[in-house]
């Protein structure tokens, strides 16, 4: 039997593919972006509590309302953005499918997403599924990955469906700006181009930034699926929880592909986090224990050759080698991983053409003693 690939090119996402080498060789995995420390006791309680109780069955196909409604007033005290948990916010398994369940709500066969790169692997992907083309914008490190909003107007035509985007940004950790946000709606005025705003880092924000969401601009709320989740937010990344915030009726369009690709996600775990997020300290203490573990690893890689910007937001420190080699970034972090047991991600892999910036990505979601003893190991180099 031979299957006529909708993906010939696709192979095995790169984090599956560095966090293998790195328990093979038993290098220090700072590459696939989740914590090795646990989540809150106080939330294993709550899921335990939950399951004795007897919440095992589906949970209602937009997620059970008590966690709905938390997310709609944390979201209307932090940015004051009114979203109505009965109908405009979705709770999904991972903001992958929001992600995705958003494509094959919007995407029709032809049209066109603009998306810039560095990219997160899974976006093309769920352009492509759903019969769209990536029509790409590339940001570099010679530009400090900042978008130039002149040359995505160049790229937008009569097909442009939609336009993705990231902030706090996977790789590069930068944050988008008010003036970002002005020139984005700007740019979509008038237009029926939807936004796919990916905001799974909002609460790891660094140096007193606000998080931006395109939805906080009164001319981009109509338009944008806000996806989020809480793997990141509550060190749970294994729970696959994330949910969409878009006005009605893009929400009633969402719902629709959701339904069809999971239905319904885990119930216990969200009688958990409806539960947690009573205390807004649980999550908004999230910004000061990362700032911690990024200014305590950026500290330890003083004295070493690599050159960096202090991330803005995210769980990642990008870090660059020219100083060291110019061998390919994907090359190195391969090799660095079996001689100096410490595992990265390749900038490269988040660029359609694999442009290399000789930059490699590195987790800081690790416990010091972790961190320091790669920061050591990276300083030999
Ligand atoms: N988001 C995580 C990262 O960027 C990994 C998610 C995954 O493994 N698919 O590393």
């Amino acid at each position: 039997m031979t299957i006529n690939s909708k993906q010939p090119q696709v192979g095995t996402t790169i984090f599956t593919v560095m966090s293998q080498l790195a328990a093979e060789t038993g290098a220090l995995n700072l590459s696939q972006g989740f914590p090795n420390y646990n989540c809150s006791p106080k939330l294993i309680e709550l899921v335990n509590h939950y399951m004795q109780k007897g919440m095992n069955q589906y949970a209602p196909m937009a997620g059970i309302m008590p966690l709905r409604e938390i997310l709609a007033q944390k979201t209307a005290d932090l940015y004051n953005l009114q979203y109505n948990p009965n109908d405009e916010i979705t709770i999904v398994s991972g903001c992958t499918e929001a992600i995705y369940a958003t494509m094959a709500a919007i995407v029709n066969l032809g049209d066109e997403v603009i998306v810039f790169e560095p990219a997160y692997d899974s976006y093309v992907p769920a352009i492509e599924l759903n019969g769209g083309k990536a029509v790409y914008v590339t940001l570099t490190a010679a530009n400090d990955f900042a978008i130039d909003w002149a040359e995505v107007k160049t790229k937008i035509t009569e097909r442009t469906r939609a336009i993705m985007l990231t902030t706090p940004h996977n790789p590069t950790g930068k944050c988008l700006t008010l003036e970002d946000l002005n020139q984005l709606a700007d740019l979509v005025k008038g237009t029926d181009i939807f936004i796919m705003s990916d905001e799974v880092y909002e609460h790891i924000i660094f140096d007193s930034r606000q998080h931006l969401s395109p939805a906080m601009h009164p001319a981009l709320k109509e338009r944008t699926f806000l996806c989020g989740s809480f793997g990141k937010t509550f060190h749970t990344t294994g729970w696959k929880l994330g949910y969409c915030m878009a006005p009605k009726a893009l929400t009633a369009e969402f719902r629709k592909t959701h339904q069809w690709i999971t239905f319904a996600s885990p119930t216990p775990m969200q009688y958990a986090f409806a539960d947690f997020m009573k205390d807004p300290d649980n999550y908004l203490s999230v910004r000061a224990f990362y700032e911690e573990k990024r200014d305590k690893f950026i500290h330890w890689l003083k004295g070493s050759k690599f050159t960096w910007k202090p991330a803005e937001g995210s769980f990642f420190q990008m870090l660059s080698y020219t100083a060291i080699t110019d061998e390919p970034d994907y090359d190195l972090a391969v090799r660095w991983t079996k001689e100096i047991g410490v595992a990265s991600i390749p900038v490269s892999v988040f660029y359609h053409n694999r442009y290399d910036n000789k930059i490699l990505r590195f987790c800081f979601a690790k416990d010091d003693e972790m961190l320091e003893k790669a920061a050591e190991r990276l300083c030999r180099l």
